[in-house]
């Protein structure tokens, strides 16, 4: 593989080239929330990869806001091995930018080396090194006999389902690898699901009904939705605790399966006894569960927690979970990865790392959550591998280190020319 040697050698030399991508996609500010502006972004991903011989289908997901995903059809598709490099193209709000000592919107380069402007972590940097290694397969005459698609979707920063759409749209491969920041890590995730616990009385009554309802001799069956929520606050933290106590998972702290009352809405006036509260809550689960079965199990503790209580029995709360969006439905789903340990697409990035860097990479788990979980999901093996720490994701003074960006180049290069070129076995 000479003209591989050639490619991953000229990724080095020619880096100025993937810098000067970074630094056009660094300039589109591709910010969500509010988002509805990746157009742009996205079009310039676009002539890239038509440039590179992909087919791209480009369709929107919201207006101003279109996912990509390119298809460069392999040379034995039927035979080799198929891959799906996916990214995000939105990026972190930036807010008032007066603490950055460089300007967001444009790619710097420190005194330190670094490079720095929103989204060069996470993760325009993975998405331009990617696209740059696969520039240089291509160049270099390298070919892929499987199937390589790359998606660049949209929404993921506000919880929006870009990589989801993609995947409904009839997406899929045999391994998937999403470059979002890991810090060169081989890793899985755990898992997040918001939902919306809602206590609502099918009667509203006067704050002066309140005696009478909670009285000796009052003979109203009413209750304040917003005292019964307190109620179910308490059996979640009972869950929580349980949980913590009950639950591990290899990589994670002991109790990092919480439930956050993060907002909680309710009462109408202050001349009404509250008829409706409605509390937003964040699960996190370890990689090993589904939050199908997350949900259940809080919704039959909730629900028992509920028939223990006169009113509620009468009355019980109702869930909404989930959502496609923070943004358009104030709900989300990140569901979890397991990494597959013994996938060969695994082995062969493992390889590619090892040959590149001379030592083994980390496998572990990523603290965050990513768009990874959603090929697991699916049913498509999947692994979390990108450029960046996590702690820049968001961070002011966004930086990544240009080395690292082009060793991530390297090392895909070699892994989509060797998984692409692996053959399929038959099952
Ligand atoms: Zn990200």
């Amino acid at each position: 593989m000479d003209r591989l040697r050639e490619a991953v050698a000229a990724i080095a030399q020619r880096q100025e080239e993937m810098f000067d991508l970074l630094q056009t996609l660094v300039s589109h500010p591709t910010v969500s929330p509010p988002a509805r502006n990746s157009d742009t972004a996205q079009q310039v991903l676009t002539e890239e990869l038509q440039k590179l011989g992909f087919e791209v289908d480009r369709w929107t997901v919201y207006p101003g806001d279109d996912n990509i995903v390119g298809r460069l059809t392999g040379t034995a598709p039927q035979k080799a091995k198929s891959l799906i490099v996916n990214g995000h193209i939105d990026v972190a709000e930036v807010g008032d930018d007066a603490a950055w000592t460089h300007p967001p919107f444009s790619l710097t380069r420190g005194e330190d080396g670094r490079l720095y402007g929103r989204g060069v972590a996470d993760m325009k940097g993975g998405l331009a090194a990617s696209l740059f290694a696969i520039k240089m397969l291509r160049e270099y005459g390298v070919s892929l006999q499987g199937d390589l698609i790359f998606q660049s979707v949209i929404g993921e920063e506000a919880g929006e389902a870009g990589t989801l759409v993609a995947i409904e749209r009839g997406y899929t491969a045999d391994y998937a690898v999403v470059v979002d920041s890991s810090d060169l890590h081989i890793q899985g995730q755990g898992g997040v699901i918001t939902g919306w616990i809602t206590v609502e009385s099918p009667e509203t009554l006067h704050d002066g009904m309140r005696a009478r309802t909670i009285h000796a001799g009052g003979r109203v069956l009413g209750a304040s939705a917003i005292e019964k929520m307190a109620k179910i606050l308490a059996a979640l933290q009972d869950l929580e605790r349980h949980w913590a106590v009950m639950k591990s998972y290899p990589g994670f702290p002991p109790g990092t399966t919480t439930i956050n009352p993060a907002v909680i809405e309710g009462g109408r006036h202050a001349a009404f006894i509250a008829d409706r509260c409605s509390l937003w809550i964040t699960v996190h689960f370890y990689p090993n569960e589904s939050y199908e079965e997350v949900v259940k199990e809080i919704e039959d503790h909730v629900n028992r927690a509920a028939a223990a209580d006169v009113w509620l029995r009468e009355n019980p709360p109702s869930f909404r979970w989930g959502g496609r969006s923070m943004i358009e439905e104030r709900g989300e789903i990140f569901p979890s990865l397991e990494l597959d340990l013994e996938h060969p697409a695994l082995a062969v990035l493992q390889a590619a790392y090892e040959q590149q860097l001379g030592h083994a990479p980390a496998v572990d788990m990523s603290p965050s959550v990513t768009d990874a979980g959603w090929f697991a999901h699916a049913g498509i093996p999947a692994a979390l591998f990108g450029p960046g720490e996590l702690s820049q994701a968001h961070s002011v003074d966004e930086s990544i280190d240009p080395v690292q960006l082009v060793q991530f180049a390297q090392i895909m290069a070699v892994f989509i020319a060797t998984w692409c070129n692996q053959e399929k076995i038959e099952e």
